[in-house]
């Protein structure tokens, strides 16, 4: 691979890294370091795939308008339109199919009006003048001396009559028709009925849903009358994001993203190939990802390598050297290898029991 550092140059940087912390490792020297190559990857491509359609559209009113900028074509399948510069955007077309645009008249009004239901096209409706009082009901309870008649009519015994207590009395008013004092319905005033609160007596009550226009609005074609016919035919391009990496051990990804010198190679069309100096297992691996799919009509796909050395040397045991290329020479890491996590997390687990047993014991002499 291009860009990788020689087996001397990375054994070297080692040599210099182990010296620092105190290991006389000679890291350089034949047959001492084992040295294994690994090449961390991170490819990513994205392309935008197109479909398309087209739609029988009927809008209320006058729109030819707001259509003329729209784009026209003849058979959307074949209409040629631009791919987009960067395939991560989603664009949507919206066209015109030639000839296709026309006006027509709201066959359910009379330009874009209709009668109103609710008053039967009359703009209103007759109305009682009088209501009955709510509160005697309009009877013979309006008055105990005249039932509103204006003349006295009581014929009950003067035992049953009501209003005979000074408390009935008291809740009563004088009547408007025979003038007895505490005798009245204190709504109606003895008269039976009160002045209709829908019509102010005036006998005649204003449609609420025309107001009075006798005609309503056609919902449909929005009081225009008409609609506006036309095919539309639409594109969308929408972004299909893939990826495939190989980023390495976790604990060195944030050092080797940061400081490594990565290669990057930049595809923007389904003939651009992959590099000549891909591995071969890596190559088999991407080439799925690069067939043109269904629809695709752009594509940027970028392949981003960093050749990671794994160094270990007799010397030092219980690391692992990892170096690698940056832009200003090679980084060398160190890691402890596997077995001395091990020994470490056994030593502490050992640690742990025996604080535990001594605490144990503590308690029990003590108690
Ligand atoms: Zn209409
Ligand atoms: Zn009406
Ligand atoms: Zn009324
Ligand atoms: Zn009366
Ligand atoms: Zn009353």
């Amino acid at each position: 691979m291009a860009g990788r550092p020689s087996d001397t140059e990375i054994l070297e940087a080692v040599g210099a890294h182990a010296g620092r912390r105190g290991i006389a490792a000679g890291a350089s020297d034949p047959g001492v370091a084992v040295l294994s190559w690994q090449t961390l990857l991170d490819f990513r491509i994205v392309r935008s795939v197109e479909t398309r359609g087209e739609r029988a559209m009927r809008q209320p009113g006058t729109r030819r308008e707001e259509l003329a900028d729209r784009p026209t074509y003849t058979s959307i399948s074949s209409h040629r339109i631009t791919p987009p510069a960067d395939p991560s955007r989603t664009e949507v077309w919206l066209l015109v199919r030639r000839a296709s645009l026309g006006e027509e008249w709201c066959e359910d009004c009379d330009g874009g009006t209709n009668l109103c239901g609710a008053c039967g096209g009359r703009g209103g409706r007759e109305c009682p003048r009088f209501v009955d009082c709510p509160a005697c009901h309009g009877g013979p309870d309006s008055c105990w001396e005249c039932e509103g008649t204006g003349r006295s009519r009581s014929r009950r015994p003067a035992h049953l009559r009501p209003g005979t207590t000074p408390a009935d009395r008291a809740a009563r008013v004088r009547c408007e028709r025979c003038r007895t004092s505490d005798a009245a319905c204190p709504k109606c005033r003895g008269r039976r009925q009160l002045d209709c609160p829908d019509c102010g007596k005036s006998g005649y009550v204003q449609c609420g849903v025309c107001a009075g226009t006798k005609r309503v609005t056609h919902q449909e074609c929005e009081g225009t009358g008409r609609f506006t016919v036309w095919t539309e035919g639409w594109i969308h391009q929408n972004p299909h994001h893939e990826k495939e990496r190989r980023l390495g051990r976790l604990d060195l990804r944030r050092t080797t993203a940061n400081a490594g010198r990565w290669q990057e190679t930049v595809l923007r069309t389904a003939t651009d190939k992959l590099p000549d100096d891909l591995d071969e297992a890596d190559r088999t691996l991407l080439t799925p990802y690069l067939a043109r799919r269904d629809g695709e009509v752009a594509r940027h796909a970028t392949l981003r390598r960093l050749p990671l050395a794994h160094v270990t040397l007799p010397a030092d045991p219980h690391h692992v050297y990892y170096a690698f290329p940056t832009h200003s020479g090679i980084e060398v890491t160190t890691r402890p290898t596997g077995e001395r996590v091990r020994y470490f997390a056994v030593i502490a687990a050992a640690s742990v029991a025996v604080v535990a047993l001594v605490a144990i014991l503590a308690t029990l002499l003590l108690r």
